[in-house]
């Protein structure tokens, strides 16, 4: 595999160079990287059967996440990485959904599993086996990488299977769109998003497949200005992968700008849309860096589409184009009726090609509706049905148009509404829920929960209680950004014609 050869030439060429840097002081070399991820997954091999079965690798920005990740890989087992910041009951369901042998921690985790290693013990294990001990990886590329979960419309996250080609493919295309920009200087990725999410693969492994540094952020100082503004001073941060929700977030801080990110050139943004304005600012406050937008899902590896964002680009079209496909990907535009569309007709983004997943874990029938195979030229490839709207345009640009269901972007999170509706029923008292995104300068600003309750009517109904109530009991079960700004009960939620919960009606309850 091109990113395992890359990195282990990057070991033997430049031990010393650093993989991966935090601001508290964190480091990892190549050299480090390449022999205790060897180490352990000699460790791996010999301890568990050889059924490529998932690891769980449980933590937050520790560099030692990328040992765990890669000694998982090289012993022929998927991981599936869950950031601390998961709550409990949901590590728990995707853990039971996993089934791991082991699962391999930087972080503590206090759950039932026969087998957890702690980072301390995962240490020792690399330090008692013979340095430079070589492995013999057998990974081929239809097995799987990783696995991500991500929001499922029926309450449970699902595991989307990235394969060793898949993510290969991705690399090979982000990183030549890295290299056309001709970075002098270290390379330097931000590393903003948690491990569990897939903007994170952009910079983790672009940078380790060109043997640059990852400077891992953590949530912590993600969220203080205080903390954050030294952290990116000393970076030397070359190139900025972010949502471009935490970009609009830095740029609320006139101190994040050119001066305190000298050796910044490129800027990469995914997930969700980003706007005129603020691919505007940005040129403002760094004007030697260059845009670029990019799109994709995560069940299609993290991107599948770019195009450099010029100023006169931010200036002339709105909403901005999400660009070209990577080569070896084919875009589709897809009409409600099936047939494909014609140049500027909206329909449905289908991708099709070598980056598109092999499906989610264990989910033959989820899979089934939303993956397929195609034939090209006598071989397979997959297409995977995105949800997304979109059209291209004359100059065979693609545009984003929004989505076909559910499925939102707050803050650059993506979650499926029917997730967050699903565990508000699951929840003792409540008996239906809607919950509808409310709009603000054309982007989501929060969310709205509609309930139907069963409560003791003898009880006088105190709704800032109830609402207080209610999130917390969803705190424990979905990730705080998940979680409603705002919860309404309402004796009875609207139907429509159809016999559904007319959400026209809501939505001009929140307006
Ligand atoms: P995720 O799987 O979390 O990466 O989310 C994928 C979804 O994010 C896509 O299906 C789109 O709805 C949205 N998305 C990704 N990139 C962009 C973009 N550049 N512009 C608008 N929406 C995007």
């Amino acid at each position: 595999m091109n990113l395992l050869n890359n990195i282990k030439q990057y070991s033997l060429r430049f031990p010393k160079s650093m993989a991966a840097r935090k601001p508290t002081g964190g480091t990892l070399t190549y050299k480090e990287l390449e022999s205790c991820s060897n180490s352990l997954a000699c460790y791996l091999k010999n301890n568990l059967p050889n059924d490529k079965s998932p690891i769980i690798v449980y933590g937050h920005k520790d560099p030692y996440m990328l040992v765990l990740f890669l000694a998982c890989v090289k012993a022929s087992h998927p991981y599936c990485p869950i950031d601390t910041s998961i709550p409990m009951e949901r590590t728990v369901s995707i853990i039971e959904a996993v089934q791991p042998q082991i699962i391999l921690t930087t972080e503590s985790l206090d759950i039932e599993h026969p087998k957890i290693l702690s980072l301390e013990e995962i240490k020792s294990i690399c330090a008692s086996t013979e340095r430079d001990t070589q492995i013999d990886i057998t990974i081929k590329d239809e097995d799987v990488f990783y696995i991500l979960f991500t929001s499922g419309s029926t309450g449970t996250p699902k595991g989307v299977q990235i394969t060793a080609k898949c993510l290969d493919d991705f690399l090979s295309w982000l990183a030549s769109m890295v290299k056309a920009h001709n970075i002098n200087g270290p390379l330097v990725f931000l590393n903003q998003a948690a491990f569990s999410f897939d903007l994170s693969v952009m910079d983790l492994y672009t940078s380790l497949f060109l043997g640059g540094t990852s400077y891992l952020l953590d949530k912590e100082t993600q969220l203080d200005f205080k903390k954050l503004i030294p952290a990116l001073k000393g970076s030397g941060v070359s190139v900025w992968v972010s949502t471009p929700s935490f970009a609009n977030l830095c740029l609320a801080d006139r101190n994040i700008c050119g001066d305190l990110l000298p050796n910044l050139k490129l800027l990469l943004f995914c997930g969700e849309v980003l706007t005129n304005k603020t691919a505007l600012q940005l040129m403002e406050r760094f004007p030697e860096a260059k845009i670029i937008n990019t799109y994709g899902p995560t069940e299609a590896t993290v991107a599948v589409t770019g195009q450099e964002i010029t100023r006169e680009i931010a200036q002339r079209v709105e909403p901005l184009p999400i660009g070209r496909p990577n080569p070896k990907i084919q875009i589709e535009i897809r009409k409600e009726n099936g047939q494909p569309a014609d140049i500027g007709e909206t329909g449905e983004i289908v991708i099709i090609g070598d980056t598109v997943a092999k499906g989610y874990l264990g989910q033959p029938e989820l899979t089934e509706r939303f993956f397929s195979e195609r034939q090209n030229g006598g071989q397979f490839t997959r297409a995977y049905k995105t949800g997304d709207a979109g059209f291209i345009d004359e100059e065979e640009n693609l545009h984003y148009a929004g989505r076909l269901d559910n499925q939102i972007k707050l803050n650059g999170y993506r979650i499926e509404l029917g997730d967050i509706e699903s565990n508000l029923i699951n929840l003792e008292d409540i008996l239906e829920a809607a919950v509808l995104p409310k709009w603000q300068g054309g982007k989501i600003k929060n969310l709205v929960a509609f309930v139907t309750a069963d409560l003791d009517a003898q009880e006088s109904f105190d709704e800032r209680a109830f609402s207080r109530n209610v999130k917390k009991q969803l705190k424990v079960k979905l990730p705080e950004y998940m979680v409603p700004k705002k919860i309404i009960r309402l004796d009875s939620l609207p139907m429509n014609s159809n016999g559904k919960v007319d959400r026209k009606k809501l939505g001009e309850l929140i307006k």
